[in-house]
């Protein structure tokens, strides 16, 4: 399976899967049909499948689009999602799994950004591999989504999921929010080296202009703030008491920040 990534609007990013030998491609969150369709004439691919993890435009604004030129597609969505995307004909629930070639995703439900929100995972086909998580809005290179529909407890559980995975896992977020993301977490967390190390880097990264997605779910896991709800530097620095303070207060920073 390739992964191509899609620049859209002003910061999206459409992922599109592609199975070279059976020519088939899916879609992960499709702002706009143009990118994809360009894709897909240039992979020679037709799309089989529409992945979206919530509601939002930005994630399913093509897929009407997409849906004319390939009426066989199927859409996917979550469960709670029902009547809120365009085209959806499969209610995902955690557990659930999505066929895509000779590989399959897993689906968790990640409420928190949304109320619906879920994330697909593919685990890696042979050890060597890494695992695909594509998170949508819910994790974000160096931050998170914001809460629109759902409480910190509920991210703080859906992101412990994502935290599960395995320290080599790529991860494709839906947006090029990371270097925004960093210079907050830098506030709040100035003596982690490793978020120092990052920082520079994606400065660098984002200087040329180039995406900083994929991202490596071990570097999150050392730098996000936001998978670090239980780290005991965060809570003093924001002065919080337990787990769910310390998230919801880094949160409620970086919404003004
Ligand atoms: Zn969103
Ligand atoms: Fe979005």
């Amino acid at each position: 399976m390739q992964i191509y990534r899609l620049p859209a609007r002003a910061d999206n990013y459409i992922f599109l899967l592609h199975n070279p030998e059976q020519k088939l491609a899916a879609v992960v969150d499709p702002a706009d049909a143009e990118p994809v369709l360009h894709c897909l004439r240039t992979l020679g691919a037709s799309l089989v499948a529409i992945l979206n993890t919530h509601h939002h435009g930005d994630h399913v604004g093509g897929n009407v689009q997409l849906l004319q030129q390939f009426p066989d597609a199927v859409v996917y969505g979550g469960a709670e999602d029902r009547g809120r995307i365009p085209g959806q004909q499969v209610f995902l629930q955690e557990g659930d799994r999505v066929a895509f070639g000779d590989r399959e995703a897993e689906v968790l439900f990640v409420p928190g950004h949304t109320r619906a929100h879920i994330a697909y995972y593919f685990a890696p086909a042979t050890p060597n591999e890494a695992g695909n998580l594509f998170c949508g809005d819910t994790l974000f290179a160096g931050g998170c989504g914001r809460l629109f529909e759902g409480t910190p407890t509920q991210m703080i559980h859906s992101l412990s999921k994502l935290r599960a995975l395995p320290d080599n896992t790529c991860v494709w977020c839906a947006h090029e929010y990371t270097l925004k993301n960093l210079e907050f977490a830098l506030t709040v967390d100035r003596t982690n080296v490793a978020l120092q190390q990052r920082l520079a880097e994606v400065k660098a990264v984002r200087s040329g202009n180039e995406a900083t997605i994929p991202s490596n779910l071990g570097v999150e896991k050392r730098t996000n703030p936001f998978l670090r709800w239980d780290d005991l530097g965060l809570r003093s620095t924001v002065q919080a008491d337990n787990d769910v303070q310390t998230f919801a207060r880094l949160r409620g920073m970086k919404d003004t920040f």
